[in-house]
């Protein structure tokens, strides 16, 4: 049956949201609609559409992408949220609307590398100026890099590499003062673990590919919007490049966000105990965990987010080089290399802020290593990386 009720406690809200059993012969789950073309009954319905509603082409949206979008902002407290291909599609989507020839964006230094990449070339050619600031600056740093002409106040707390959480309330409320919108990349901590509308953002973009899907098996971006005028700004952006979301990969983002909640309880648990056993290890300089003290904006992180992700990183103890730290990642056999993150997997790359970090300059030779914990037993996960430190040891002293 389809619930009536609303809820609003996480774990119920993630399962039952999104879903009509009752218009779908009992079956539990929303069917995934293959389409291109859809039919109307009359000429009339066909020349009257209402914008953003119902279904009129596959491009613009099916039963099965609005079942995701719903699920999501119900769990996120959004207007409504965009299903798209792709993260980044979701975050270009989401910043480019709000921007024009002319206008100024300010974007916190440790932003996902290909959304940098996006202001600094597309946004740029258009005639769009980037600023970033070390996102470690709080409200009053950010209110003295504020123009007339700010038009976006880009977040991402944490960081998805050196995982700096910045200081969301005080930098939307700034953003907000100086007529910016604020936009915040929420992957790390998904709809679960940072509510961004509770904390003044505007727009919330996610890589639904990492925790929503969490399975390493499709793309999937989705941008919440705190109001109907933004939303309508984010859809007509998207709508205009023809960005779009494929039927069978919204169903598995819908599939994977039904068990999110429990799966992240899972990852939290595991990545902090791995964070704090590596805190012990003598290879180990910092550990970069938003849960723990080492990590810069720690005490946002207490005071604003709800949880943690399994995904962190930390620095090797300075003189540790390359070949060393290649004689480690090499010889892994849970650990995987490999981009992306927030399957069920666990892995672990080498990240190199210093190739684009420009506010906050990365310090030189400085060896991180990003781990995402997945849902493997801890006991061998700590077996896998102290053998690694072995190897890591022996290049070392080689
Ligand atoms: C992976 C990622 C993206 C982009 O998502 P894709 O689905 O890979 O395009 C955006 N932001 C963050 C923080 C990410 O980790």
């Amino acid at each position: 049956m389809t619930s009536k009720k609303t809820y609003t406690r996480p774990d119920t809200v993630l399962a039952v949201a999104g879903r009509d059993p009752d218009n779908n012969f009992g079956i539990v789950n929303p069917p995934v609609y293959h389409a291109s073309t859809i039919l109307s009954p009359t000429m009339d319905k066909f020349e009257n559409r209402i914008p953003f509603e119902g279904f009129g082409y596959g491009r613009n949206g099916t039963p099965t992408q609005k079942a995701l979008e719903d699920a999501v902002a119900a769990i996120e407290g959004a207007h409504r949220s965009i299903a798209v291909q792709s993260g980044l599609a979701a975050v270009t989507g989401a910043i480019v609307g709000f921007l024009k020839t002319g206008d100024h964006m300010l974007v916190t230094d440790n932003a996902y590398g290909p959304a940098r990449r996006f202001a600094n070339t597309t946004l740029k050619g258009f005639g769009v100026e980037t600023t970033y600031f070390d996102p470690m600056i709080g409200g009053e740093g950010l209110a003295k890099l504020m123009r007339p002409n700010t038009k976006v106040v880009y977040l991402e707390a944490p960081g998805s590499q050196t995982f700096e959480v910045q200081d969301v309330d005080a930098m939307a409320a700034v953003a907000k003062k100086g007529g910016a919108t604020v936009i915040i990349d929420n992957t790390w901590a998904t709809p679960l673990y940072f509510k961004p509308f509770e904390h003044g953002c505007d727009i919330s973009v996610h890589a639904g590919t990492k925790y929503i899907v969490g399975h390493s098996d499709a793309m999937m971006g989705i941008i919440s919007c705190a109001t109907r005028a933004m939303f309508e700004t984010a859809k007509t952006a998207c709508q205009s490049f023809g960005f779009h979301a494929a039927p069978d990969d919204c169903y598995l983002a819908l599939r994977g966000l039904r068990t999110m909640g429990v799966r992240l309880r899972h990852h939290e648990k595991s990545g902090l105990e791995i964070a704090n056993w590596l805190k012990t290890r003598p290879e180990v300089d910092k550990v970069l965990h938003p849960g723990l003290p080492d990590c810069p904006g720690h005490e946002n992180w207490k005071r604003q987010f709800k949880g943690a992700s399994g995904l962190f990183s930390f620095t090797l103890r300075d003189g540790i080089k390359r070949p060393a730290v290649a004689a480690m990642l090499d010889g892994m056999d849970i650990f995987g290399m490999g981009a992306s993150w927030g399957g069920y997997e666990s892995l672990m790359i080498p990240a190199h802020p210093d190739q684009y970090r420009t506010a906050v300059p990365w310090p030189e030779g400085k060896q991180l290593l990003r781990v995402h914990i997945g849902l493997e037993d801890v006991e061998d996960l700590k077996t896998d990386l102290a053998e690694g430190f072995e190897r890591l040891n022996r290049a070392h002293n080689a």
